[in-house]
């Protein structure tokens, strides 16, 4: 990703000294072409930023799927589906039973368990 954003770099530095050139060059039409040439650089330069965020966020996305230790999620079938609450059973409570909710991070997707005592 870096030599891309060097290599466009570049090419702009290129077409500024292209336009430095260009001024002893009465050819209109070899103006307008160097300064679309110039705006074309400057758009692909904004879109790599765009990709190498878009990229790292998705590693980091990628990162914390991979290393995800919780249990398999019925629903996306992640390792992200974790315990977020628990607590005593609304009808077996006073027997020892409790009730686990669980969400997956990635999915959304929730899910009550019951425990035996
Ligand atoms: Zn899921």
């Amino acid at each position: 990703m870096g030599d891309i954003v060097s290599a466009v770099s570049t090419a702009i530095v290129l077409a500024g000294r292209l336009r430095e050139i260009s001024k002893n060059i009465e050819d209109a039409e070899f103006k307008n072409l160097l300064a679309d040439l110039s705006l074309e650089l400057a758009d692909a330069k904004l879109k790599i930023a765009d990709l190498m965020a878009e990229n790292a966020s998705l590693k980091e996305k990628l990162h914390s799927l991979t290393s995800a230790s919780g249990e398999r999620c019925p629903k996306c079938n992640n390792r992200t589906f974790q315990i977020v609450s628990t607590k005593p059973h609304p009808i077996f409570g006073d027997m020892g039973a409790k009730e686990r909710e669980y969400k997956c991070s990635v999915c959304g997707f929730a899910e009550s368990k019951f425990v035996e005592p």
